[in-house]
């Protein structure tokens, strides 16, 4: 007889391993399949997210960021520094130990609240049954009332620069280098691009960014995106924008990289190259035949709004299904369809999935640009309060960037917020609870914010759409 649960969760990185925690809250049965063995060949849970994505990136960019500030912005605060040098060794130790506690942590919340984890691998059959195969290679079938796909992502392959994992590489391998390469190149101008040519830049690579499209960051609000390559200008990036890459060769220790640009055929050497052009969704081995759950043209599994996929007790979350690929973003989805499994009501607000890009200054959105607005036609007003008039941007040091809102003319409508700035990250939540409460400009500008704040920004933005910002001249 095979083992049965109410749910078996494939995948326990930030879409899987909450739906399993959720489940089990909601009284179920629940196993939860993870198959990812970390760098010391031990298997772990959380996925792409703990192990090689947005937790060891920060390590590295608060690592990389501190050292730069203590070079760059110091001496204005009246500390005075000598000798100041860094160690990659420790701040990869650093990184290190920080995956380990985030990775232990899932097993000891799987623990507290009652899920079975499975380290091995998990193969969907059909019958809303499971094959799961350890890492010791038995193997055993699962039956579940319920199947939460939820296999992630993997780095996109530039089939004209494939990776030799030592000179051109991924994200995971630029999280990895234990030195800071002389000259550093970068495909894709794209949110992991950007993050990671950060922090290898302060640390003192000389970076060129190499981007197809010959726009800068099309995805976020203009204005901010503008305003975003001034300031990469300033710290030394050079971005080549309608770069398009078409092939690299490996010269010794170093690559040759040629791009077709406006001029022509171009080339460039490197003695590192970071391909970050993208994800795509990972479902290698996931599916047997005839389980009837459908791909779609680009690979990610089929779902609903609901995450449900055509096959009755079949659900899918984060990475593998359509939308951003962003882990809060499956997160809401797993947590979703564990309440959904138990009979609650849950849903997801895609029009509120904030972005952020964890630069210096930060990046961070929610809701429509000004450019999709002005497509969509409907009449709007825009505030921007900029953090050279916030009190506790001049006295943090840090006044580059502004909020910029942008509301409805007709109903006074949140549509957007833009933030480039100082924990512009931090700062967004506030607008997020904004939009998902439907609030108006008008309950942000009547809504007291502490003093002195860089939350006193998005105020004053609400407070500028109608033109009467205080600490601002309206224009
Ligand atoms: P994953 O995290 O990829 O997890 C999928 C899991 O499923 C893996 O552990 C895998 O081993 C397992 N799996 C797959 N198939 C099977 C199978 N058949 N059997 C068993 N196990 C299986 N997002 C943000 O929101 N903020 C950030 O700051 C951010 N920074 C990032 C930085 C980098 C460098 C990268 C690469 C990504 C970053 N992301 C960030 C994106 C984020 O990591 C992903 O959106 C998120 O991890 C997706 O979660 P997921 O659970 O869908 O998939
Ligand atoms: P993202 O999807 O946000 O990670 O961004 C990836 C970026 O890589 C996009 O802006 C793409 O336009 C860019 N890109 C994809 N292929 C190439 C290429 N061959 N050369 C240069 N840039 C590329």
């Amino acid at each position: 007889m095979s083992e049965s649960f109410d749910v078996v969760v494939i995948g326990g990185g930030p879409a899987g391993y909450p739906a399993a925690i959720r489940a089990a809250q909601n009284k179920l049965t629940v196993a939860c399949i993870d198959e990812w063995k970390n760098r010391e060949g031990l298997p772990v849970f959380g996925g792409t997210c703990l192990n090689v994505g947005c937790i060891p990136s920060k390590a590295l960019l608060e690592s990389s960021e501190l050292y730069h500030r203590l070079r760059e912005e110091f001496a204005v605060h009246g500390i005075r520094t000598t000798g100041a040098s860094f160690d990659v060794a420790q701040m990869q130790k650093r990184k290190g130990g920080i995956i380990k506690a985030s990775t232990q942590g899932i097993l000891a919340l799987f623990k507290a609240s009652g899920v079975t984890p499975l380290q091995g691998h998990g193969k969907l059959l059909p019958g809303r049954r499971v094959e799961f195969t350890a890492h010791d290679g038995t193997r055993r079938e699962l039956a579940a009332k319920h199947v939460v796909l939820a296999s992630g992502s993997l780095p996109a392959e530039l089939r004209s620069v494939p990776f030799d994992g030592k000179t051109i590489i991924d994200s995971c391998g630029a999280l990895d280098l234990d030195a800071v390469p002389k000259r550093l190149g970068v495909i894709g101008a794209g949110v992991i691009g950007l993050e990671l040519g950060s922090v290898w830049r302060r640390l003192g690579s000389e970076l060129t960014v190499l981007e197809a499209l010959p726009e800068f960051l099309p995805i976020v609000d203009q204005q901010v995106a503008k305003e975003a390559q001034r300031q990469f200008k300033k710290q030394g990036f050079d971005i080549r924008l309608g770069a398009k890459v078409t092939g690299a060769k490996i010269q010794g220790d170093a690559v040759s990289v040629t791009y077709s640009d406006a001029r022509g055929e171009q080339s460039l050497t490197l003695d590192k190259l970071i391909v970050a052009i993208g994800r795509r969704p990972f479902t290698r081995d996931l599916l047997s035949a005839g389980t009837g759950v459908e791909l779609d043209e680009r690979g990610f599994i089929k779902v609903d709004h609901e995450c449900r996929t055509g096959v009755e007790g079949i659900w899918a979350v984060g990475d593998c299904v359509r939308g951003p690929m962003l882990a809060h973003k499956g997160k809401e989805e797993g947590v979703m369809v564990a309440d959904l499994i138990a009979g609650r009501f849950a849903e997801v607000n895609y029009k509120t999935v904030p972005s952020v890009i964890y630069t210096a200054p930060e990046i961070a959105w929610v809701g429509l640009t000004e450019e999709q607005v002005k497509a969509s036609g409907r009449a709007y007003k825009v505030g921007v309060f900029p953090f050279l008039a916030s009190g506790r941007a001049r006295a943090m040091e840090q006044t580059q960037g502004f909020v910029k809102l942008i509301a409805a003319q007709d109903d006074d409508e949140i549509l957007g917020v833009h933030i480039i700035g100082p924990l512009a990250g931090e700062l967004i939540a506030e607008a997020v609870l904004a939009m998902e409460y439907s609030a108006s400009s008008e309950d942000l500008q009547r809504t007291m914010h502490a003093h002195p704040t860089l939350a006193e920004a998005l105020h004053e933005a609400a407070l500028a759409a109608d033109k009467r910002a205080i600490d601002f001249v309206n224009r």
